[in-house]
């Protein structure tokens, strides 16, 4: 491995990725390599992780290999390395012959410098492997190797071979699937010699978290996407039937938006993905199939429609937005029908003790009263130290009351129809609903019939899975979902043990307080009209937008409005071929859009009086100003006195007779009241017009 300095390092990641600061762990990782250690990398979904063998790659004499799982992905990562002036190539095996031998040539005279392969068409690389030098080999996603993971791969178990074959190149393995016995798996697999381990947060804290009752979610996510217009993001369905429902009910309603699932076409899949990465479609509802081969890093939001089964599949998912580090939004809805279908699934599963501890877990992270995201990191073994302030619990912490009275009222009616009755009906009974269910069952004959009217319906749904999450109820998934008492509750019935409640904030004001937060997040014209600019050049050239730069880069850009060459290379993400194939483009916009908001500014902020006076100064007659300025020409008269008034340097003596003037001055001795102009008007019988006194008083008010 050759040696190689930090400033080789910075010049080479400035100059093709364009950033100057190296993330977390990345410069580690690549020190690593170049003493020549085996890596395994443990790093969240947009991370950084690419760059911990791309930027080696482009420093590095013979060639890098990576193996990665899906075409589309390496199709992405190469068109990303290609706009950035690095010469790649992927291989597949439904390449032409005469493809892959372009491919292989361009290897042997070193314009490729990393070369993508899928594990199951690296057969078709004996040869040139045999010609050239391999530098480094990256094995991405490599959980997939591990029977453990969820991403289990058969192609990926014959991986061993790479280390027997290169004993000597150094081999870089990476993922985001953080437990224990994948981790070994990987290293034990792959054969790698001592590795170091590089672990890094989970944390991503730009991901905003929030969790909502499951109550009218089509309603709430069309007010959200309506909230965002331009904002590219994924909803997580758990039924193919949802993700088409919803995406007709979006699509309605004129958003752009598409249903993906395992049943539909390999073709409309893979459309469907194109058209999301390309920003032309601007929602997608999925089931969890979607996601892995996207590398898109401008998603806004993500929202997942239904409890997901486990953490490590819900951070996955949220972890798909907000890549570029930009604040983006996630939001999951949660129901206990979801709960239950979940539960039912579970217990078919092979599995069944696992899944369901998984998604208890999960259900305490919905139904968390203290930081999110604490909850979430400690789930992989991280403590934070603060809460985040970036979860909804931080931003609207819960307020509690003794809610005793309340607790026993819905406890005791769960007694009295003998734990035999799901929530709606227990909830029906307290408000004293007049339904079938209520009178063919006789329960308005039950004491508490009617005694929670006071609360309305989905605040006593509230109360009660509040009661469920602290034990005192349970539901009973197998006899029909009814509600059952447990020791807790007996305490709080019989034994005087208090019971405490969040209040229930309301919906209005959650969402002007959200609102609010929008606002202030709102881009600029200007942040709109560089992504404008983006996705027509990107049309243009036939690769995602977010490829030429990405939400981040534009934000900066809005930020810093560079407007000539060498404030533009100082961007993050502006690397040498950027700034050839785009600086002038973005350039020129962002000068365009300063001139144009300076002229509307100075307009906007001269006052009209003082337009009018620059005209009349600048030579012009009062008549051509009414023309010029379609104002009356009292009112021109007006502004010019005014002028005079503030500042003497108008030349208003010229647009009044000598004798005229002498007339008013006489007038003002003479009147009673000669602050007004009416008392002048009648003083001259009506012969004066009122412009000419008000030109006059102005001059004589010196
Ligand atoms: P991962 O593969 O870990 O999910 P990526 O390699 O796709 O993550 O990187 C995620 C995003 O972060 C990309 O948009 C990438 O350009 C950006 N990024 C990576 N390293 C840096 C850095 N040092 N400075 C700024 N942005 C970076
Ligand atoms: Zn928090």
């Amino acid at each position: 491995m050759p040696e190689i300095s930090d400033s080789q390092l910075y010049k080479n990641l400035k100059e093709y990725f364009g950033y100057s600061e190296f993330r977390q762990q990345q410069k580690e990782i690549i020190t690593a390599i170049f003493k020549g250690n085996d890596n395994l990398v443990i790093m969240p979904t947009g991370g950084g992780k690419s760059i911990c063998y791309q930027l080696p790659a482009t420093l590095l004499n013979g060639l890098t290999l990576v193996i990665s799982p899906l075409i589309a992905l390496m199709k992405d990562q190469v068109d990303g390395l290609r706009a950035n002036g690095i010469g790649a190539a992927f291989i597949n095996s439904s390449q032409a012959a005469e493809d892959q031998h372009a491919i292989f040539n361009a290897i042997l005279t070193n314009e490729i410098k990393l070369l993508y392969v899928a594990p199951e068409s690296l057969s078709q690389l004996e040869g040139i492997l045999n010609q050239t030098t391999l530098s480094l080999i990256a094995i991405d996603e490599a959980h997939c190797i591990s029977a453990w993971g969820h991403d289990f791969r058969p192609a990926y178990t014959q991986l061993g071979f790479l280390k027997n074959r290169f004993p000597h190149t150094p081999i870089i393995a990476l993922t985001a699937t953080a437990d224990k016995a994948t981790r070994e798996d990987i290293s034990k697999q792959l054969n790698l010699n001592h590795p170091t381990l590089h672990l890094s947060s989970f944390d991503r804290p730009n991901l905003s978290l929030s969790v909502r009752p499951g109550i009218d979610r089509v309603k709430k996510i069309l007010e959200f996407v309506d909230d965002h217009p331009n904002d590219s993001g994924i909803i997580y369905c758990l039924s193919r039937k949802t993700t088409e429902n919803l995406a007709e009910k979006l699509d309605s309603a004129g958003f752009k938006a598409k249903a993906y699932h395992a049943g539909l076409g390999h073709h409309v899949r893979e459309q469907v993905q194109n058209e999301f990465i390309n920003d032309q479609l601007q929602i997608v509802c999925a089931t969890v199939a979607f996601g892995m081969g996207i590398d898109k890093s401008n998603v806004r939001w993500v929202i997942h429609y239904n409890l997901p089964k486990n953490i490590e599949g819900y951070y996955q998912e949220i972890g798909r937005a907000g890549r570029d580090g930009v604040p983006s939004e996630t939001i999951l809805f949660h129901s206990y029908a979801d709960v239950v279908q979940l539960q039912q699934f579970a217990t078919k599963s092979g599995n069944t003790e696992v899944q369901l501890a998984k998604l208890d877990r999960m259900q305490q992270y919905a139904d968390a009263l203290s930081c999110r995201r604490k909850v979430l990191l400690s789930y992989f073994g991280e403590l934070p130290e603060k809460d985040c302030g970036n979860c909804d619990v931080c931003k609207h912490p819960p307020t509690f009351f003794d809610g005793t009275i309340l607790a026993q009222k819905a406890l005791s009616t769960i007694a009295r129809v003998k734990q035999n009755e799901p929530l709606a009906t227990i909830i029906d009974i307290l408000r004293g609903a007049q339904n079938a269910t209520i009178l063919d069952k006789g329960f308005t004959q039950i004491s508490t019939y009617g005694i929670g009217n006071d609360v309305s319906w989905k605040h006593w749904q509230q109360y009660i899975i509040q009661l469920i999450n602290q034990g005192a109820i349970e539901i009973a998934f197998h006899e029909k979902n009814h509600l059952k008492l447990t020791p807790i509750a007996k305490k709080i019935l019989f034994e005087k043990q208090t019971v405490n409640l969040a209040k229930i904030i309301e919906k209005a004001a959650l969402k002007t307080a959200a609102k609010k937060e929008i606002s202030v997040k709102k881009s600029t014209d200007l942040f709109e009209r560089l992504r404008l600019l983006r996705l027509k050049l990107s049309r243009e050239e036939e690769i995602p937008a977010y490829q030429i730069f990405s939400d981040a880069s534009l934000k900066e850009m809005e930020q810093a409005r560079p407007m000539t060459d060498d404030e533009f290379i100082q961007i993050s993400g502006v690397g040498k071929k950027k700034m050839q194939d785009y600086g002038h483009d973005f350039i020129s916009e962002i000068i365009a859009f300063h001139k144009e908001k300076n002229t509307s500014k100075k307009a906007k902020k001269e006052p009209t009086y003082i337009t009018s006076a620059n005209l009349f100064k600048n030579g012009l007659s009062i008549a051509d100003i009414v023309l010029e300025r379609k104002i009356a020409e009292t009112t021109i008269l007006s502004h010019l006195c005014k002028a005079y008034e503030m500042d003497k340097s108008i030349a208003l003596e010229k647009l009044i007779d000598p004798v005229d003037l002498k007339a008013i001055e006489k007038a003002k001795t003479a009147l009673e009241n000669p602050n007004a102009l009416r008392p002048y008007f009648e003083y001259f019988k009506e012969e004066m017009p009122y412009s000419t006194i008000r030109i006059g008083l102005a001059i004589l008010s010196n």
